[in-house]
């Protein structure tokens, strides 16, 4: 969407407001001062949101005092490192299509995962093929809770290895969480339910650099579905398995994670539990108390020139990425996944403390 948006080159903002104050149609605009550097809105907006990022121009849009400090931020940030350009605007996603609509997929399994952690297995009810996706793209599905009332939609990654022949999500059951409580409490083998096609962009690279696959809590269920594709085809690539969760009654996928790092010859698996139980054990449940570190990366043996595929709650993606850069890991190497939204990426308004509106006479 802000791709599309964005390459119409009318991004549809054009004054900042200095003095509130009340305008109508028939007013006269009177041009009072004029900015040295004379860019347009356009060549603004393109410079911002465009491949092309010329120093020399980047250097006069940012003596340009007309503009929000947010936009000088963001040329500021650009003229640091030009090379990244604006990370959400890539247009990964165009790369990958997905068809709209949803079709019905008749529940064919359901498995508890972990105390809170339910996998649902969907199946064509007429034996049709499914569309293939990519390691860690994810499924929307269409939930009806209440007949008549607005329906919830809720992404879910896939989780199981690659197939046309069935899809399989993992839901975390969140307490009070709208959807994943009317899954458990509604949802039997035999239902069926509102599945759209695989879509995302957050999709294991091929190549031959060491993977990292870090997550934690549910995060891990887009890349377990990449730890599959590894695994399927026997991979000879470094693959580390890392993952975080609270301890053993929250960690889902224990046997099968083990039983696809078998066939990884170079896997390694490392898990960190931040409260592990009285009868969980070190060395044999988990291999670290507490949080991921530069040290645990160093311990797991994580290298640096790795590309990581990253997903979990906020603040752990916050720490990782902050972690992996001290690391040495490239910021272009750290592919991650949202599940639950985040900070807003505005790239051109500068954080400020929210200011009410006045009343209007
Ligand atoms: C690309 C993508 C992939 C995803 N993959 C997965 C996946 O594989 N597995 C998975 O489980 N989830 C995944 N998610 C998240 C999923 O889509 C849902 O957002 C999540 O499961 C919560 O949905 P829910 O309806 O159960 O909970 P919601 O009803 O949306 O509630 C979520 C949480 O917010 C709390 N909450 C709700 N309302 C309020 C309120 N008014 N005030 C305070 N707190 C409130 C609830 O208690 C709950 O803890 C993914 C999301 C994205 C975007």
């Amino acid at each position: 969407m802000p791709a599309l948006l964005t390459s119409s080159g009318r991004p549809g903002f054009y004054f900042r407001v200095l003095q509130e104050g009340a305008v109508g149609a028939g007013d006269e605009i009177v041009k009072v001062g004029e900015a040295k550097e004379r860019m347009t809105v356009a060549e603004i907006n393109a410079l911002l949101y465009s491949p092309d990022h010329a120093r020399d121009r980047l250097e006069r849009a940012r003596r340009i005092e007309a503009l929000s400090p947010g936009w000088r931020a963001s040329f500021e940030a650009l003229l640091q490192n030009p090379s990244r350009g604006n990370a959400g605007l890539v247009p990964e996603a165009a790369a990958h299509p997905a068809a709209p609509g949803f079709r019905r997929l008749a529940v064919t399994a359901i498995d508890r995962e972990s105390s809170d952690v339910l996998s649902l297995t969907m199946q064509s009810p007429d034996g049709q093929s499914l569309q293939t996706a990519l390691p860690g793209q994810y499924l929307v599905l269409r939930l009806q809770p209440a007949s008549g009332g607005a329906p919830l939609f809720r992404s879910y990654s896939l989780s199981g290895p690659l197939s046309t022949e069935r899809y399989r999500i993992s839901v975390k059951i969140e307490p009070d969480g709208a959807a994943g409580i009317w899954l458990r409490d509604n949802i039997r083998v035999g239902d069926s339910l509102d599945v759209s096609s695989p879509r995302g962009s957050f999709i294991l690279e091929s190549g031959e650099r060491p993977v990292v696959l870090l997550s934690a809590g549910i995060g891990a269920t887009p890349v377990l579905a990449m730890l599959s594709a590894l695994a399927a085809v026997r991979s000879t690539r470094q693959v580390f398995w890392l993952h975080a969760a609270r301890d053993r009654e929250h960690h889902p996928f224990v046997a099968e994670v083990r039983r696809l790092m078998f066939a990884l010859p170079r896997g390694r698996s490392f898990v960190c539990y931040s409260r592990p139980g009285p009868l969980d054990k070190l060395g044999e449940h988990f291999d670290c108390t507490g949080h991921f570190s530069r040290s645990v990366f160093g311990e797991a043996g994580v290298p640096p020139e790795a590309d990581v595929y990253l997903c979990g709650p906020t603040g752990f993606m916050t720490d990782m990425k902050a972690t992996l850069a001290a690391f040495g890991v490239a910021p272009e190497r750290i592919h991650i996944e949202i599940f639950n939204g985040s900070e807003p990426m505005t790239p051109g308004v500068a954080a400020a403390v929210a200011r009410v509106p006045h009343v209007p006479q």
